[in-house]
This record gives C-alpha cells, structure tokens and sequence, in this order.
C-alpha cells in the first residue's frame, strides 16, 4: 500500500476512515474546525471514553490493595492492559519482557534513565544519545551523567549523529562514534518535528548485538504497526495520550536481554488505573481499525501535504520531500509535516491558520537545542484526519503566497 499514488490509497480508504472518523466525538462536534496537532496529543475515540465512564461506575477501586470484587476486577484491568501492551509491541516473548505504566514518555524515560542506566553505567562508559530529538529523550540521559559525575564516576555522552538536511540518523558517522565503551544508545522513532522514520533498524546493525536501545516511541505508537522483535530494541517508551488513549497514561516496555532487568526504584503507590484502562481500550481501538491502514492513510495526506507545499514557492519543508515507499531504505515521512513561510513568522502564521480554523502547532516543538528562530508551523495528522482538510489547508497556505 506505501508504494500507492497517495489519492489512491485515500479513495481505497475512504469508507473505512470515514466510519472510524465518526467515532470522535470531539471531531464530529466541531466539523468546521481541523484538528491537525495529534502529534501534541490525540484526540479519543468514543470506545476510549465508554471504557473510562465502565470503568468508574462499574468496578473502580486500587489495583493489588483488595479482595472484594470491585479490587478484584481492577487488578484484572491493569494486568491485562500489560499483556496487552506487549501484544501490541508485537513482543514475541512476553514471558520474558515487562510493561511499567508511566505518566508519558517523560517520566518513562527519566525512569528508564536514573533506575536502569544510571545502576549500569561504570567509569570510562560511553552512550549515544540524539541531540536534535524531544528534549525529553535528552534530558534524563545527561542528568545520568551529571549524577555518576558527582559520584566521581566519568561517563562520555556522545551524539548520535544525523545526515544534513534530512534529519535522519546517519549510519556511516555512528559507525564511527561507537567503540569498545559503548554501553546504551537511545534514539527515536518518528521524529517529532520532521516526521521522518528514523530507521532505528540500521542502528542495532552498526552498534551490534550486545548495546542496549531504548527507543522513544511517542509518535509512533498508535500511527503505524510496530514490531519489537523486527527493531531488536531493548525499551520502548510512550505516551498513552498521544495514543488515543487520556492524559497522563504510557507505558515503558522492556527486556532484561542486555543488562539487569528493568525495576523502577521506590514505592510504586496508586497508579493511575483510568489512565491505564483508557490506554487498553486505545490499544483495542488502534488494533481493530488496522495500525497498517492508519499508517497507509496518514502518510498519504501527508505526502499530499508535503506535494502541495513543494508547489508553492513562498514554503519550505523541513526534513525529507516525499513519503517514499514503507520498506525503503531511504528517508521516509509518517504523519508529521512541518513547513515554514519565507516571509511570514511561524508564529503569525500558526495565529493565521486558526484564525481559518485549522488547529495547528507552531514554535520549535520542545526540540532539543532549538532557538526560537528555529521555529515551524508543524502539521500531525491522525485517522480521523481528510483530504478535504488537507485540501483546504494548501489552498489557503496558497492565498498566503
Ligand atoms: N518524545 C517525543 C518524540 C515527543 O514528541 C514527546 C511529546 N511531544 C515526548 C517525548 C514527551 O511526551 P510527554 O509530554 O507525553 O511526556
């Protein structure tokens, strides 16, 4: 289906996305507005919000804490939605891994950061770790060695390299940075601001069989299928409301393959048994509609985008063209498009699309070592997402020329 002409896979999708569209209340309340921030958080499908209100007037309790019923019922949510993480990682060991419910891929990777690594790590130690992501996949990763260094222990943070231009990791360079003292690297998937498929594949290739990757998997969770045993990585860490499912749920999957096994420090206390029973039914939700097909369909109104915009002069795209071929080898674009104006701010520019009614996001999206100049007006698309919204959107990106 990626190799289509993106208006054939939106006519061959169309009466699949449009039953799934009506099922967001938010969307079909508001029909004049587009929202096109997904990438900031998701908007919920009514099966997400029924899950919720079943939940909290049926069985609502603490999980682990209880015998009676209700207790009962609550434990046999949670434990459920951990096989059911893993079942949607595609893990094919579940024996063998582990889910931990977090907060969001913030705290999911501060966690994976300061009670993993930061337990692993000896004198001389190196990692890799991306400069130009989410500052959240940089953050905890210094802080790691800001902290064994006042310990007294020195550990070098080197940068997983990227090529010019595209954004995309660059094998051949990384190839370099590794050495004998490689302990862990951490990369993303889809990266948050120029949509590109990181190819996180050719990185357990050149580091070899024996580093641990723990990947940042925010905007790749809940867009397209993902495999853990196809990517060979060691954590995968999200959010749950960038996935469908409410604020404040995600999760942190991990196998203890290359290294100790993953146990957050410290008294766990209440989870947050809603966030994690909406991020079940999300997963259901996600699984049922066909990862493949909202793959297939948000690529295609972003190809549609980033083809729109390289036709009107006064734009530039950041990161890669095209949406080339799912398979490919070379760079390819998932659901985010991010442009900006010659002439025009990105911020006036975001303030001028809403005042049309697309909701869009637009400064330097939390990107690690961004200036203020850096800034874009960045397009994320979902399923519930259509080409007339895309459509409007270029025509009047085009009255702005
Ligand atoms: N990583 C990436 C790639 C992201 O896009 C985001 C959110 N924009 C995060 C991490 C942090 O997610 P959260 O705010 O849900 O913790």
């Amino acid at each position: 289906m990626g190799a289509a002409r993106p208006q054939d896979t939106l006519e061959a999708l169309r009466s699949w996305q449009l039953a799934l569209r009506a099922q967001f209340p938010i969307i079909a309340a508001d029909p004049g507005s587009a929202y096109l921030d997904s990438a900031a958080t998701s908007q919920k499908p009514q099966a997400v919000l029924d899950a919720v209100q079943g939940y909290l007037t049926r069985s609502n309790a603490n999980v682990g804490r209880g015998s009676y019923p209700w207790a009962n019922a609550t434990t046999a949510l949670v434990e459920r939605a951990r096989e059911r993480v893993k079942e949607f990682l595609g893990d094919p060991r579940p024996d063998r891994s582990s889910t931990h419910f977090t907060s969001g891929a913030t705290e999911g990777l501060r966690s994976v950061a300061r009670d993993w690594l930061a337990e692993l790590l000896v004198d001389g130690d190196e990692i890799v770790v991306p400069f130009a992501d989410h500052e959240a996949n940089l953050a905890p990763w210094r802080e790691v060695a800001e902290l064994l260094a006042r310990r007294g222990v020195g550990i070098r943070v080197r940068e997983l390299p990227r090529q010019a231009g595209s954004g995309d990791y660059d094998p051949v360079a990384l190839a370099a940075a590794v050495g004998p003292r490689t302990r862990f690297v951490a990369a993303t998937h889809v990266h948050h601001v120029y949509g590109s498929d990181m190819n996180v594949h050719r990185i357990r290739e050149v580091v070899g069989p024996g580093v641990p990757i723990c990947l940042d998997a925010a905007q790749s969770v809940g867009h397209l299928p993902l495999s853990v045993a196809e990517l060979d990585v060691d954590f995968v860490v999200f959010s749950g409301h960038k996935a469908l499912a409410l604020p404040g749920s995600g999760a942190i999957w991990s196998r203890g393959a290359r290294g100790p096994a993953f146990r957050p420090g410290g008294w766990a206390g209440t989870p947050n048994t809603v966030g994690i029973v909406s991020l079940a039914a999300a997963l259901d939700w996600l699984d049922a509609a066909g990862t493949e097909r909202i793959e297939a369909w948000t690529v295609a109104l972003a190809a549609l985008l980033t083809d729109g915009l390289s036709g009107l002069d006064a734009y530039e795209v950041l990161g890669c063209r095209s949406s080339l071929t799912a398979r490919s080898e070379v760079q390819r674009r998932r659901s985010i498009v991010a442009f900006r104006h010659r002439e025009i701010s990105s911020g006036d520019l975001g303030f001028i699309l809403h005042s049309h009614g697309f909701m869009v996001r637009s400064d330097s999206h939390c990107q690690a070592g961004a200036k203020e100049s850096d800034g874009s007006v960045r397009v994320s698309l979902h399923v519930h997402n259509t080409r007339e919204e895309i459509e409007k959107l270029l025509a009047t990106l085009a009255s702005l020329q």
